[in-house]
């Protein structure tokens, strides 16, 4: 069985974010990507275009999502990769071609990043298990990162399930870069209307008062 990174985290590695929805990414793991040394690409599986709902201009909101992810991966020094995007709530209904497309981009990675298979959004489960499937398939190792576990469950939810959780240290400079990444997300953190709250509350943002991983055995190739 792979044994998890002892320092759980090599700075000057070439990495391979993905996300669901374009601002996961920022949110669960910005601290890491601003202090990076290493290359690191970030490929979004969705456009998150249903975060106002079904009856927005989906076209629309796809545009403006995909332009503030690569306004906040900027910020985080990270590099946005082109690729075909499935659609937003419905990931899991193709994990077996998303997997194979993002197989080959993590074959050029020396490690992978995606969304903890238990984060609670069936998107990011997807993610998880897409993230997991393209790094074996890759032969590279896999981290979780966490995006809305730590606003809905306390941090031994993710070792009862057998994962577990690394404490990541990161800069001082790296929490204001990812503080300002999401902010390039507007249409995520401004209520679009004064009577509707944010998608992304600032609680959710602030949970994340450190830079967590997950490291799941079950997912390695060992
Ligand atoms: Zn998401």
């Amino acid at each position: 069985m792979a044994e998890a990174p002892g320092a759980a985290w090599q700075q000057d590695v070439s990495v391979l974010v993905i996300a669901a929805h374009p601002d996961d990414e920022a949110i669960g793991a910005g601290r890491l990507l601003a202090d990076h040394v290493g290359p690191v690409r970030c490929v979004t599986l969705t456009a998150g275009e249903r975060c106002h709902g079904n009856h927005a201009d989906l076209d629309g909101v796809a545009r403006k999502r995909l332009r503030e992810w690569a306004e906040a991966l900027s910020v985080l020094g990270v590099t946005p990769v082109e690729t075909r995007r499935w659609p937003d709530g419905g990931l899991a209904g193709h994990e077996g071609e998303a997997a194979e497309a993002v197989a080959s981009l993590a074959a050029e990675a020396d490690v992978v990043l995606a969304p903890w298979r238990h984060d609670p959004h069936p998107d990011h489960e997807a993610a998880g298990r897409i993230g997991a499937a393209a790094a074996r398939r890759a032969g590279v190792p896999l981290l979780g990162y966490l995006v809305w576990t730590p606003y809905w469950f306390p941090a031994a939810e993710i070792n009862r399930r057998g994962a577990t959780l690394l404490v990541q240290p990161t800069s001082t400079r790296a929490g204001r870069l990812r503080t300002e990444a999401i902010a390039r997300h507007h249409s995520q953190v401004r209520p679009q209307h004064p009577a509707i709250r944010p998608v992304v509350p600032s609680e959710l943002v602030d949970r994340h008062e450190r830079q967590l991983l997950v490291w799941e055995p079950d997912d390695q190739n060992a």
